[in-house]
């Protein structure tokens, strides 16, 4: 089950080169959806396995065997918690956080002795998701550092991670798959056109397999299609139509981003990098894209508080107004 990913052994071995030096805290950073977490959590069952084979656990020894079946006491993965319903049934989508609560629990457990006298492993993953005040209380488990204890920490946007613990930790970025590799594995999944999913995720192949097979693929092509008629975009509609269906704000500020993204690109530079099966569509806007530059700063914003609108009906008629203005060229100077 955490057997690495095809495109991961480069890394894998680069990183162990020199076991023996492998340092107590560890930061694995990329983009999302290239398998940070398998990575992570391959390493922390090699550090546990007690008969290693080069670099490769054995996956037969005890420890092998507790950490696959999910309960090494040794072993402690560290993920905010899954987005909870509330009494009407509706998904409430808070930004998801690792509480101090955690940091705490986790104290109590880096500082006892190993029940397998070897080390103690935890993956924080991502470790963005820690609010500031248990940043500061992992700050200190770092600073002093019982031994034994290995901590492995997930990144995918690594500079929001407070400096302190960022330099207290060697940073390891894990390299983005090439496309045949990554387009190979989604076949091998049963995908059948993998190069426009990988599009569609900027290239990572698991958020490409996990965009092949969403629930919410025929609403993003709606909502793309209205963008893509924009003398036709009742901004209303399309709005109320986008609550109702209950996505999370941050999906859809995201397909806003990458068509954005596209016109931009295309109209300064000829070249369409996530929604390739709309590059028609996508090339008649971009004789706008130098007025839509302001309608991407104002996404970017949208995007930062998006897990958690007050009301996400205001927020999407906001960003669609925005764009048929940056459209019309309203706000911008007309460019002819
Ligand atoms: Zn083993």
């Amino acid at each position: 089950m955490s057997a690495l990913y095809p495109w991961q052994s480069h890394d894998w071995q680069t990183l162990l080169r020199d076991r023996a030096r492998l340092p107590h805290a560890l930061l694995l950073t990329g983009p999302a959806g290239i398998g940070k977490q398998r990575f992570a959590e391959r390493l922390a069952q090699l550090l546990l396995c007690e008969a290693p084979q080069q670099n490769e656990p054995c996956g037969e020894c005890e420890g092998c065997r507790w950490f696959l079946a999910g309960n090494h006491p040794d072993y402690r993965l560290l993920t905010p918690a899954e987005a909870e319903e509330d009494e009407d049934g509706k998904t409430r989508r808070k930004q998801p956080v690792i509480p101090v609560d955690a940091i705490r629990e986790l104290e109590d457990f880096v500082n006892l002795t190993s029940h397998r006298r070897g080390l103690r492993v935890t993956i924080v993953t991502p470790a963005e998701a820690m609010n500031v005040a248990a940043a500061n209380a992992f700050l200190k488990t770092l600073e002093e550092p019982p031994s034994g204890a290995v901590f492995i920490l997930v990144a995918h946007h690594w500079r929001r991670l407070l400096p302190t613990i960022r330099s207290r930790c060697r940073q390891f970025p894990l390299a983005m798959p090439d496309a045949r590799a990554a387009s190979a594995w989604l076949e091998g999944q049963g995908v059948v056109n993998p190069q426009l999913h990988l599009a569609h995720t900027g290239g990572a192949p698991l958020a490409a397999l996990e965009d092949a097979g969403a629930s919410w693929l025929a609403q993003r092509t709606e909502l793309l299609g209205h963008l893509a008629n924009p003398a036709a975009l009742d901004v209303i509609g399309v709005a109320q139509t986008l609550d109702k269906q209950k996505l999370d704000a941050a999906l859809v500020i995201d397909w806003l981003q990458k068509w954005g993204h596209d016109i931009v690109s295309l109209g300064l530079s000829g070249k369409v990098r996530y929604y390739p099966d709309w590059r028609d569509d996508l090339q008649r806007l971009s004789v706008r894209a130098t007025a839509l530059l302001d309608w991407q700063k104002t996404l970017l914003d949208a995007r930062k508080l998006a897990h958690h609108p007050l009301n996400a009906r205001l927020v999407y008629e906001s960003l669609l107004f925005a764009y048929l203005d940056g459209l019309r060229g309203k706000g911008g100077k007309r460019s002819g």
